[in-house]
């Protein structure tokens, strides 16, 4: 929320319509949980009316042996290309904020 704020200073906004926020599988943060802590935190904001959209992000592993990419799932981090289990994570226990959309004074 204060990444917001600052971002809505920057762009002379007088309000933000939308927000995007990526989540990881792994990141441990739940959808819902994000959500009503956001409906919290926005109250008297900037982004008070603001839309809150959650990304879910797939969890993708490198392979240390022959070096594809795959996307795997929370119980199972092998190489979906040879089999190994050398993998190493790229993605999946992020928690972004993506897009902020602003309304600004062409729009009010
Ligand atoms: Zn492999």
């Amino acid at each position: 929320m204060q990444q917001v704020e600052q971002l809505a200073v920057e762009h002379h906004a007088f309000g933000v319509a939308k927000i995007t926020v990526q989540i990881g599988a792994l990141s441990g943060v739940e959808a819902e949980l994000l959500n009503s802590a956001f409906s919290i935190a926005q109250a008297g904001t900037i982004a008070a009316r603001a839309e809150l959209l959650l990304e879910t992000m797939p969890i993708t592993v490198r392979c240390q042996s022959c070096g594809a990419e795959s996307e795997v799932s929370l119980n199972c981090l092998l190489c979906k290309t040879c089999g190994d289990w050398q993998t190493r994570l790229i993605s999946g226990n992020e928690l972004l904020l993506k897009q902020v959309e602003f309304i600004t004074a062409a729009d009010a």
